[in-house]
């Protein structure tokens, strides 16, 4: 911290707005933008963090030095592109699913006028907005009824204020989970006033747990899809189709929180591990819920799919209108949705699917080129292509790895931390792995049109003044 004594010589405002070079900044920017960058500036000296300096002089002379790059700072977007060179295909703190190029022209097309999005073309009058997806899901997932909120987590919240609100809901202890920062079962269930009734064990549950725990107060069985992570060894736990026939027998409906949610079947492509959602349905639960833009490929919704009788109060209740989905997310769902029409097409347009059933030659390819672009533009980096392996992420097919190929990258004199802080801060903004002391970037998150992006983003970060 500067010495107190320092701080109340300080420049004011107004002081600096009467020199040139803030003058000369006025020139060139709204004065709101001005000011504030020297707010800023002046918080951060009171804060210590520009270091002690003395005189009136010197402060003024720091803070003058330092507004171009801060004016710069506060206008740039806050929210960016980013390469993504993790290999995590669905990384949530990345965005999780890029859309395909049909969704974003939907989303321009609905965005940047009106829309029929509550209105009847043909009638003229009113409709509803979840029309324009409803035939597609009931089509993808051979559910009876579907609705869609704005997330996975509020699709399950929803399921259960509205279907178990002031009464017991079952779920094993195996499957309390903690998904992404927020997102923990108890505490949902504690949110919606449903009364959790905990049975079986971490590692083994069985039917007969939940038959005992069935009282006259239960509602709902619930079992929920252990994404992030894999229970291995002593285990065991009752099935989709288990619990659906204990709940049939006793009149109480299973609802299943899926996660991922996919649409295609990965399993024919050799991915094992995550039912579609038609076949997740077809095991028995009354109500399947999932998220939009896991391994579905699309925008952020929570997506539920089952039987009309449960479906539609979820659709009538209140609660409905505040979780509801917006018209970009409707454009880019629904684009989505049809490029599902033919499976086909779908592996190669919705990104998400694409990224995860390239097989390892094609993604070795695009590591090849990267290396030969970063060659060509004469780095000191020693640059070679490995083998590795990729994770689909987002709470998908936990313990999955998929063959993959990364660039790995050495430079001479800057250490691999310092080499992935400089990409991760260049422009557009990379991130890649430092792993056994070497950073590696994993290509099969990267797409085609990025590679020219990255090589230069990789040529920048090596260059002497890369800081
Ligand atoms: C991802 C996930 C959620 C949360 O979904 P959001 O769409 O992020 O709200 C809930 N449950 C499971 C099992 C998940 O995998």
């Amino acid at each position: 911290m500067p010495a107190p004594d320092s701080l109340h010589r300080l420049p004011s405002v107004a002081s600096l707005l009467e020199t040139g070079e803030v003058k000369a900044a006025l020139s060139r920017h709204p004065r709101a933008v001005v000011v504030g960058a020297l707010r800023r500036l002046l918080d951060s000296c009171r804060k210590g963090a520009a270091g002690a300096r003395g005189s009136r002089e010197e402060w003024t002379a720091l803070v003058l030095s330092r507004l171009d790059a801060e004016i710069a700072a506060g206008e740039a977007m806050p929210l960016r592109r980013v390469i993504n060179a993790t290999g995590v295909v669905v990384h949530t703190n990345l965005g999780r699913a890029p859309l395909a190029r049909e969704a974003l022209e939907a989303v321009l097309e609905a965005a940047r006028g009106y829309s029929n999005l509550e209105y009847d073309l043909d009638a003229g009058r009113r409709s509803k907005r979840l029309v324009h997806v409803e035939r597609m899901l009931l089509d993808a997932t051979g559910a009876e009824a579907v609705h869609v909120v704005n997330n996975n987590a509020a699709a399950v919240f929803l399921c259960l204020a509205v279907l178990a609100r002031g009464r017991e809901v079952i779920v094993s202890r195996g499957e309390l989970v903690e998904i992404g920062g927020s997102f923990r079962i108890p505490d949902i269930m504690a949110a919606s006033g449903a009364v959790l009734v905990e049975v079986g064990t971490t590692n083994r549950t069985r039917p007969a747990d939940y038959e005992r725990a069935i009282t006259d107060r239960t509602a709902l069985l619930l079992k929920v899809h252990r994404s992030n992570f894999a229970v291995v060894g002593f285990t065991e736990e009752a099935s989709a189709r288990e619990l659906s026939a204990i709940g049939a027998a006793r009149s109480i409906p299973v609802v299943e929180d899926l996660g991922s949610g996919a649409l295609f079947d990965f399993a024919r492509a050799k991915i094992p591990g995550e039912p579609t959602v038609r076949q997740a349905l077809a095991e028995g639960p009354a109500i399947v819920t999932v998220s939009g833009d896991k391994l579905l490929g699309g925008p952020q919704a929570g997506i539920i799919a089952g039987k009309a009788a449960l479906v539609e109060p979820l659709r009538k209740h209140p609660l409905s209108r505040a979780l509801r989905v917006d018209k970009l997310c409707l454009a880019a769902l629904a684009a989505t949705l049809r490029l599902y029409g033919d499976e086909r097409r779908a592996a190669q347009a919705v990104p998400v699917l694409r990224m995860l059933l390239a097989d390892a030659a094609e993604v070795r390819a695009r590591a090849v080129r990267l290396v030969r672009r970063v060659r060509r533009a004469g780095t000191p980096l020693r640059l070679s292509v490995e083998e590795g392996v990729s994770s689909p992420g987002g709470g998908a097919m936990p313990g999955v790895e998929i063959p993959t190929a990364c660039v790995a990258a050495v430079h001479p004199a800057i250490p691999p931390e310092r080499l992935e802080a400089r990409l991760r801060r260049g422009s557009p903004p990379v991130v890649g792995r430092v792993s056994r002391g070497t950073l590696r970037l994993d290509m099969r998150t990267v797409a085609d049109d990025e590679v020219p992006d990255l090589a230069a983003a990789l040529a920048a970060a090596a260059s002497p003044e890369g800081d």
